[in-house]
């Protein structure tokens, strides 16, 4: 199967890209192509599949649900699965986070915070339909969403017309840029409604990491001016980070977007939690302060089924340990990287490791991957992994050395390769 006459890939070039891989299988930290072969899976299919494939308990949990209540439309009726994870979610999360919107991704989960965030402020009568997002920040590929996206991470060429009031801003990482983003806020203050981060690791603009004064900087901010506060934790939320969630006890988000890890990567969900005060605003007297979002597919009890059994194995399995010895294996052993000509960086946190090159030039490098038996995925200007939390430290050694070998190599012939500009 080379041929795949009937189908559009994500974020791919039709016309010259080469064929994409059959897959007829996974397991574990495995993928099984039609070929026989396996691959190593070093991103873990786009930070979702957190305990490896097809784990035993979600397998098992989800085949419990198809013979119960596959589906069920969310208006009027409600179910179990989704009343039970949308209280374990609220427990888990920081501040006062306590009402589930569920979605089925992360754009929509976005979207719907947008939403939120705008008719926050328009049910308490006022009009404010502007964001703040950051440099870097990558929020989704729907127009709202990809609104508070910064252009500058490639996903926009198309699309600039269409644009949510938005302003872009650096991080608040030290006095000046802090004072920047007050000025900001200062003078727009009555058309935002809404600042919009991800917390500690900027994903797919570059896997750029922040700490946490960051993340209380612009906390501190949004309380002085009044406005609320967003973090997109669909990238980080569920242990990527080496915490449970990013967002710090003393620095809660308004409102907060998961999705890509929330099933254990098994089916596509994503949740919008709001604060108390946030939901507070919505519940009236008045039938058009109501939330108008309602995916069809809204809190699919298959995907609540897994997602609640990903959060058993939270509990179970010992996770955030093996995100603190993947973090502590891929410092040791992406660190020789650092030497290299055209690498200007090595950063690792969590169970997300960077090697970060001086050009864009990291799509070149997949096919040298796929010789090796390890599924990367290098964009713009990185070579990253992001394992499953159960991979075994020889095969974590194995997709390390292969990052390490690949770089090498493409570091010996650093200025005879184009840049090509990529995407995750
Ligand atoms: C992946 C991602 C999204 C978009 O999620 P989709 O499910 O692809 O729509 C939004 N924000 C962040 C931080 C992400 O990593």
């Amino acid at each position: 199967m080379t041929c795949i006459d009937a189908l559009w890939l994500p974020y791919t070039q039709m016309a010259t890209a080469p064929a994409p891989l059959p897959v007829v299988g996974a397991q574990g930290v495995r993928i099984r192509l039609a070929d026989g072969r396996e691959l190593i899976d070093g991103i873990s299919s786009w930070w979702t599949m957190c305990h490896g494939y097809r784990h035993p308990h979600i397998v098992a949990a989800v085949k419990a649900q198809l013979d119960t209540l596959p589906h069920v439309m969310f208006a009027g009726l409600v179910h179990e699965p989704a009343l039970k994870l949308a209280r374990r979610l609220v427990k888990l999360l920081p501040g006062t986070l306590e009402r589930v919107f569920f979605s089925e991704s992360g754009s929509v989960a976005v979207e719907v915070a947008l939403k939120i965030a705008v008719q926050y402020w328009r049910n308490r009568g006022e009009d404010r339909h502007a964001f703040v997002a950051f440099k870097d920040g990558y929020h989704g590929d729907t127009l709202g969403a990809l609104s508070v996206t910064d252009p500058g991470c490639g996903f926009h060429a198309a699309m600039s017309a269409y644009r949510v009031p938005q302003f872009f801003a650096a991080l608040p990482r030290d006095a000046a840029t802090r004072a920047a983003l007050d000025d900001l806020l200062e003078k727009h203050r009555l058309d935002i409604a809404a600042v919009i981060v991800e917390p500690r690791v900027q994903g797919a603009g570059g896997m750029r990491f922040h700490d946490l004064a960051t993340l209380r900087a612009i906390r501190a901010a949004c309380d002085e001016h009044g406005v609320l506060l967003i973090h997109d934790e669909i990238m980080t939320g569920f242990g990527r980070t080496g915490q449970m969630f990013a967002s710090p006890a003393d620095a809660p988000p308004d409102i907060l977007c998961l999705s890509k890890a929330l099933t254990g990567g098994t089916l596509p969900l994503a949740a919008t939690v709001a604060s108390d005060h946030v939901f507070a605003a919505f519940c009236s007297a008045r039938a058009e302060d109501a939330l108008m979002h309602g995916p069809t597919f809204m809190a699919n009890p298959l995907a609540c089924a897994a997602a609640n059994a990903s959060l058993d194995l939270f509990e179970t399995e010992p996770r955030l340990e093996q995100v603190a010895a993947i973090e502590a294996q891929m410092k040791r052993e992406l660190a020789p990287c650092r030497a290299l000509p055209g690498v200007s960086d090595v950063r690792v946190m969590g169970a997300i490791g960077v090697v970060q090159l001086e050009h864009p030039v990291a799509a070149a490098l997949r096919p040298a991957f796929i010789e090796r038996g390890v599924w990367v995925r290098p964009f713009g200007d990185i070579v990253y992994l992001t394992p499953p939390f159960v991979i075994e430290p020889a095969d974590l050694s194995t997709l390390a050395t292969a990052v390490c070998e690949v770089v090498a190599e493409w570091s010996k012939q650093v200025h005879r390769l184009p840049c090509p500009i990529s995407t995750p």
